[in-house]
This record gives C-alpha cells, structure tokens and sequence, in this order.
C-alpha cells in the first residue's frame, strides 16, 4: 500500500509516508513466514502481518538490518596495508599493529576523515549493517590543539553517516593519556563540555545520536571512569570502554590498581545497564560475574579480534551468565555480519571439540542467539525503525534452502552476496534504485 504526498518545503521528491513491501518470505531469529506484508510510516514498521496489497518483492526476503556496536571508521584505510611483517618489527603483534594505526590517524583532516568514513559506511550498507556505534577519539589537530569547532571531526564522522543514509551512535571518546596528542582532552571536565555540545547538535539529526565512551582503563585515571560514568547515567547516555582485550592492559591495570580491568570498572562506578564493554577477551570469572551483576553488556569483534591476534572471546561464560551481547567490525578488516557470527560458533566449537554450543537454554540451535546478537531484536515488529535487509533467495548460496533452515543458512553458509537492498528509516539506501525513492 502505498500513499505519497507532494513534495516537502524544499521541492524534492514525493515524500513517502506509508508503504507496505511483500516478500517471499519475512525473516526472524528462528526461521521465515510467507504472505507477510511489512508496511512502514515516516521511518517505523507500523505493522507485520498478512496482506494481499503491497509492493511485491518477488524472490527476495526481508530481515531486520544488523547493528554494527563498534567501529573506529578511519582504520579502513589499513585495508591491506598491514598484512606483511615490517623490517623495523620483525616480531608483529597488536602494539606492532598500533603504530601502524596512530600513523594514519596523525594524517587526518576533517575532509579525509569524512571521505574515508563514508566510503566505510557505504560497504557497511552493502553487507546489511543499518546502523552503526563510531567510537570515535581522533578529537583534535595533530599538535593537540582545538579546531576552531572542537567537535569538527566528531561532526565530519557524522555527515558522513548522514551523506550514505545509515543510522549513526557517534560516541566521543575520552583520552587522557598515551596515544596522540590529538586523541587527548586536557581534563574531563573539558571532555565532559563537549560531549554536552555534541549531545546538543545531534538532536535535531534522524539518523545521529550521541553518546559516550572511555577509550580504555590505560588511557583515563580512575577520577576519569567515576566522572564519565556518573554523567551517562544522569544522562541516560550510551557508554562504551575498550576493556580486556589484550593481557598486557590486564598487567598494566593490575600494577596501577591493583586489580583487573573490569574490576576497576565496577569500583568506579562505570558499570551499569547502559555499559557495554568492548572486547573482553580475557575477562575471568569474576569479571563476567560482575558484568552480569550489573547488567552491561559485551560487544565482541571476531574477525578484528582474529586479526590483532587477541584471542578468543569467552562466549559460552557469557551466554551462561545471560549477558547482553552484541558484535562490531572494529577495525573493518572485514565488514560481514555473518562472518562475526559464525566465528563466534566456529571459535567456540574450536575451543570445546563440540559441536552447535553456543546454544541458549530452551534453544536447539546457536542461530537465534547469534542473530539476536547481530540485529538487537529477535525480528521485523510494529514499532521498530523500518532498517531492513532484502536478501535474494535464489543467490546460488541459498537455493534449495527450505524456509525453517533460512536463519541457520544465512549465518552458517552465505556472504554478503546474498543482500540486494538495504533500507534505513523506510528509505533504500543500497542496492538497485528504488522507483519510489
Ligand atoms: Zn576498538
């Protein structure tokens, strides 16, 4: 169904205010249904269910868009240049890597930023993330010094998520210490003030909200942690922190606080339901523990993690403990949501010589753990922003698949050669043009 008004105050083209698309079939965690309509108004899916009047997308199907929680957008432009051992470093590891990274975001301008953001986000938008968290701590001039606008960079960030149309969580992140002068704030307080600003100038954008972050227990004191942590919660903002990922941070923390990241973290009072903990990859025990105490979550990065040579997260501790967990690309050595997936499964089994283990209690297959994880929903429902994927279902990976086996095929057995189309806000904004635009 479909009704169009005349064009808005600017004249461009017919504003599509209701819409209803059917499928083949509609997508969830736990398998796909035929002769669902999904019908959507100003951006919002207002309803899910049986209609005979709509668009047809013969052969396709629809599923919710996948949420991308971690990225740092300028580390594309490692794509390839950092897969050869360096003569200077004949040993390469994580902190060999990391030099090769504070290199390229020394040479950042607030247009290269913008560019290679947005050339980033467009393939996001083509392997079928509709949304994305940018944890974001390139702040200032190489010398440490403002831009004339403190946030240009965070802005830059930003208008490049609004020129390719994909949902944007910009979270300027606090540095206190190490890295690059242009990481770095004077003190939170200053850090703090533009946040405020930041929080302000995203409000009146559709696609942008703001939150915060901590780059990680090395980079900010313990004053730092208490502070920001205080201000996301009386502002009921997202907060994001690298933590655990690396032993080496673990030793450091150990030596200057006498205890382990996401200890430090909980004591300080950084931990709540709006925390999410970025990597935890060596987290023990009791650090898990207190993440499910405090109902924070964890965003896991598999293919970046493979990578970096991190490790392994501990994923069946944090499916037992029912902690919220989501996935990023981070460093976009590859951006493909099922390829984060199915190493989450694949690793675990590596891990336990068993077979289908990352399973939720009730559950027969790790597939509806894992899709919640990468889309934050379980499906396509009334209410929800309409960010959608079109996946083509005669694509040679995903012929002869019946209708129950869909999830599991999608997770386990396709690429992002599969998706035709992605939506955000009701709107396609990739894929074939659409004739309703
Ligand atoms: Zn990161």
């Amino acid at each position: 169904m479909l009704w169009r008004l005349p064009g808005g105050s600017c004249g461009f083209a017919p504003y599509v205010v209701r819409r209803t698309l059917i499928p083949d079939l509609v997508l969830d965690a736990y398998g796909a249904q035929g002769g669902v309509g999904v019908t959507f108004e100003d951006g919002r899916i207002v309803d899910i269910g049986p209609a005979k009047r709509g668009e047809r997308l013969t052969g396709k199907a629809l599923a919710p868009g996948f949420v991308n929680d971690h990225s740092h957008a300028f580390q594309r432009g490692l794509r390839g240049a950092v897969e050869r051992i360096e003569p200077s470093h004949p040993l390469d590891d994580f902190w060999t890597w990391r030099e090769r990274m504070y290199a390229l975001a020394n040479e950042l301008t607030p247009d290269s930023i913008r560019k290679v953001s947005r050339r980033c986000y467009e393939e996001m938008l083509s392997a079928g993330y509709t949304s994305v968290t940018e944890f974001h701590y390139v702040h200032h001039r190489p010398d440490g010094t403002s831009y004339r606008d403190p946030n240009a960079l965070a802005k830059a960030v930003a208008r490049a998520a609004e020129d390719t149309g994909i949902r944007l969580l910009l979270l300027p992140v606090a540095y206190a210490r190490g890295g690059l002068p242009r990481f770095r704030d004077p003190s939170v307080r200053a850090f703090l003030e533009r946040v405020d600003t930041l929080v302000e100038w995203s409000e009146g954008r559709s696609l942008v909200e703001a939150g915060v972050a901590a780059h990680s227990v090395r980079a900010v004191p313990r004053g730092w942690l208490e502070e920001i942590g205080e201000y996301a919660q009386r502002n009921s903002l997202p907060l994001h922190i690298h933590a655990d990922e690396q032993p080496r941070e673990i030793e450091e923390c150990q030596a200057e606080h006498g205890m382990r990241p996401i200890e430090l973290l909980a004591r300080t009072g950084f931990l709540g339901p709006g925390t999410t903990i970025i990597h935890a990859t060596h987290a023990n025990a009791k650090e898990l523990d207190l993440l499910s105490e405090h109902d924070a979550s964890v965003c896991a990065c598999p293919t970046t993690e493979g990578n970096l040579g991190d490790g392994f997260l501990p994923a069946e501790e944090i499916l037992q403990r029912n902690i919220h967990l989501s996935i990023g690309s981070d460093s976009h050595v590859r951006i493909a949501p099922c390829e984060e997936l199915r190493e989450l499964e694949t690793n675990a089994r590596r891990l336990s010589g068993r077979r289908n283990v990352l399973v939720a209690e009730h559950e027969t297959s790790p597939t509806p753990w894992l899709l919640r994880a990468g889309w934050d929903r379980v499906g396509l429902k009334a209410g929800d922003p309409a960010d959608l994927i079109e996946i083509d279902l005669s694509h040679p990976a995903l012929a002869d698949v019946g209708a129950r086996n869909l999830p599991s095929a999608l997770v386990f057995g396709a690429g992002s050669g599969v998706l035709v189309g992605t939506w955000v806000e009701g709107r396609k904004v990739h894929g074939p043009d659409d004739p309703v635009g």
